[in-house]
């Protein structure tokens, strides 16, 4: 198991994406949906993730 330095997950189903680069372009590749993820949709899901988890301190 190896730690990415920033973990982004699937606006859809919340695990862990996997991001793949190629030809310059970065994509987003959900293995648990089985599909690819538009890459504003996965950091616009991440930030607000991310504001959420800061307010509630879980
Ligand atoms: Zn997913």
């Amino acid at each position: 198991m190896s730690e990415q330095a920033t973990a982004l997950v699937c606006p859809d189903c919340g695990k862990p994406i996997e991001i793949l680069k190629a030809c310059g372009a970065t994509s987003y590749f959900c293995n648990h949906c089985n599909e690819l993820k538009s890459s504003q949709r996965v950091l616009e899901a991440n930030a607000s993730r991310k504001a959420v988890a800061d307010k509630e301190q879980d």
